[in-house]
């Protein structure tokens, strides 16, 4: 089978011909139809998260090739002869976040928090959706996007999954109009999507480009503000009576850390979740945590639990899909440089064909 890999971080992604899998047990064969670009693929391409001050996290850790992409849409092709209750030519969402099974985490519903070193991610650890087929381990990985357009359906298994997840954790009060959500990228519109879906909110949306915003705006934010603006807290001070309750950071950059830790004015218990990864460093004023009440917490990614609850709602119709352009595989270290270089307005998907 093709298969796009490369077998050094930063190395350009290359055409390979490798053996396609054979699944055996309860494992099972997809043929991948679509697979999303994610921010964190990026990183995972690089080799690392950026801390600060020039300081590196490496992402685990490549000792072979990868084909990336953990944003996976495709058809079932084969199945081990222990899979039983998935049909040959039927269309599913791959969960990525594969654990060891064996760990505390993996145990306890918390599969997606499995050591760095044990973890068998789909398009981090092991062959993602840029390889032509993909090995799934067991079928309670896969989920049924009901009539969503392939395009967009792998999108749910990361920027998604994430978005459900960082909404779940940020203390969210149906209908409440003092929601922000900092970024109008990719993640921050699908974010937007299922907050109206899931909480009735139509939250504050802060980014630093125009052209975003706009596209937030017409995706049906309350009201848009470019983080340059200089009055933006008061700004945020007036449309939320006193100061943001709740902010979801999808950037998590310096510049949005400092920014959001003003957003909540002098309102307390307010919560503010990091899930961006683009990173750096700045300093917080403890007793303000205290006086505050605030919380302050961070997102990886989502529980399969998670997963299950966030495509129920995708098969009932509840999330508005966005539209996703589509390139060939082939277009991948293009596509890569023009996401960390800003240059994608919403959401891309990759195909073979
Ligand atoms: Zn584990
Ligand atoms: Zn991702």
């Amino acid at each position: 089978m093709k298969a796009f890999q490369f077998t050094k971080n930063g190395e350009p992604i290359s055409e390979y011909e490798i053996t396609k899998p054979k699944p055996c047990g309860k494992e099972i064969l997809i043929k991948t139809i679509a697979c999303g670009v994610c921010h964190s693929d990026v990183h995972i391409h690089e080799g690392y998260f950026q801390l600060g001050e020039g300081a590196k996290l490496p992402v685990p850790l490549m000792n072979d090739a990868l084909a990336l992409g953990h944003e996976v849409y495709g058809e079932v092709v084969e199945i081990g002869n222990k899979v039983k209750n998935i049909t040959i030519g039927k269309k599913y969402v791959i969960y990525p976040w594969i654990g060891c099974g064996e760990c505390e985490d993996c145990l306890n519903e918390r599969e997606h928090y499995c050591s760095p070193f044990t973890t068998r991610n789909i398009g981090i650890n092991v062959n993602g959706g840029h390889a032509e087929y993909v090995l799934v381990p067991d079928e309670k990985y896969l989920f049924d996007a009901g009539n969503t357009p392939d395009e967009i359906a792998g999108s749910y298994a990361c920027r998604g999954l994430t978005a459900y997840s960082a909404l779940k954790k940020a203390d969210l009060k149906k209908g409440s109009s003092s929601v922000i959500i900092i970024s109008a990228g990719g993640l921050g519109l699908l974010a937007l999507k299922i907050i109206q879906a899931a909480y009735s909110i139509n939250p504050i949306v802060v980014d630093i480009d125009d052209e975003k915003l706009l596209a937030a705006k017409k995706a049906g934010a309350r009201e848009v503000i470019n983080s340059k603006d200089i009055n933006i807290i008061e700004k945020i001070n007036a449309l939320t009576n006193g100061g943001a309750t709740s902010v979801i950071d999808f950037v998590g950059a310096q510049a949005t850390f400092d920014i959001a830790s003003n957003m909540f004015g002098l309102k307390r218990g307010g919560t503010y979740v990091i899930v961006g990864l683009i990173g750096g460093q700045s300093t917080i004023q403890l007793p303000l945590i205290t006086v505050t009440a605030r919380t302050i917490r961070g997102v990886y990614v989502g529980s399969l639990k998670e997963m299950d609850e966030l495509m129920s709602l995708v098969r009932d119709g509840k999330i508005q899909h966005m539209d996703v352009e589509k390139r060939h595989i082939s277009h991948a270290n293009k596509t890569l440089k023009d996401l960390k270089n800003g240059k994608i307005n919403g959401l891309v998907c990759l195909t073979h064909e």
